[in-house]
């Protein structure tokens, strides 16, 4: 019986800058495209396995179990990356997937999340990646805590302690770390600074093979179409569009100073300088 879950929200972002929107639903193009683990969250999965290799031999002592289990609401190829998760030292993953959730925006997203947490027992720390690489927010983490009222902390850069019931972590802000005690269960994301991802191992690869993951949808997580997808969502993404650079190319000409003196003028006309 597993006594403690580390819960590790990982999403499928493009893997190329060659992104397409789709014009009718002004959402990414994902079908199709090379796609990857969110790099952030491949910090948060190694953060979680560390974890559980920290705390698995003295929770053994009084005969309990840990468990890291992945998690992500995205199209039925996400699954793919579940299975890199596990080649990472994963035990177990979760993929939450219907055409119901297309659209969904970080609340959205976060509700959807939230709802499949609470199908778990005994979950004691969700770790997330500070932001993504396309949405780019870094919204879901403070609101998935919310939906599960529970405490979050940003931007973690190490778990200075932890049992089954407290975690002390440090942070780092702009100038500054910052210290902080807090009750399980929480939630946390994660930046580049806690930990340096491991790569995935053979008997990793080979678990993952055969792993079945399972898929869990709007009706299994008992949510109704307005609280999810685009009907879920208060925030719409009405228009992307990459912005247009103008080169302009000048050769100065002439002495140095008088080229200097060119290209302070060209500066302050620019108001750069
Ligand atoms: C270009 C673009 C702009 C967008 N702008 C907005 C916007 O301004 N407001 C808005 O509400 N939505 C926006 N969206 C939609 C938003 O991307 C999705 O709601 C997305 O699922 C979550 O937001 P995020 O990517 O910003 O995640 P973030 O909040 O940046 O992600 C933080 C962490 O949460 C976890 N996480 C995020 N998404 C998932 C998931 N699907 N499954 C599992 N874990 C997850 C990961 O650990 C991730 O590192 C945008 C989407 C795109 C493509």
């Amino acid at each position: 019986m597993v006594d403690i879950k580390i819960i590790v929200c990982i999403k499928q972002v493009p893997g190329t800058t060659e992104i397409k929107i789709n014009p009718e639903t002004n959402t990414l193009v994902r079908e199709g495209i090379e796609t990857v683990i969110n790099p952030f969250d491949t910090y948060a999965i190694e953060e979680g396995v560390r974890l559980k290799e920290k705390l698995a031999p003295l929770l053994s002592q009084t005969g309990e179990e840990i468990e890291t289990i992945a998690l992500t609401m995205g199209p039925p190829q996400s699954g793919e990356m579940l299975k890199e998760a596990i080649a990472l030292g994963i035990d177990k993953a979760v993929l939450l997937s219907d055409r119901a959730f297309a659209g969904a925006d970080t609340w959205a997203t976060a509700l959807t999340l939230a709802e499949a947490i609470k199908k778990f027992d005994d979950w004691k720390l969700i770790i997330l990646g500070k932001q993504t690489l396309d949405g780019d927010t870094g919204q879901v983490g403070p609101e998935l805590a919310q939906k599960l009222n529970i405490p979050f902390i940003g931007y973690a850069s190490s778990i200075l302690d932890i049992n089954k019931n407290r975690m002390t972590i440090k942070r780092l802000m702009e100038d500054r770390y910052e210290t902080f005690e807090i009750r399980l269960p929480a939630a946390i994301s994660v930046g580049k600074d806690i930990n340096i991802p491991r790569v995935p191992s053979l008997r990793g690869k080979l678990k993952a093979k055969n792993e079945a993951i399972p898929v869990w949808d709007k009706n299994y997580l008992n949510l109704d179409q307005s609280q999810i997808g685009l009907e879920g969502s208060y925030t719409q993404v009405i228009k992307i569009s990459m912005p247009e650079h103008h080169y302009e190319v000048k050769m100065l000409e002439g002495s140095p100073d008088h080229q200097v003196d060119e290209l302070y003028g060209k500066l302050k006309e620019l108001n750069i300088v």
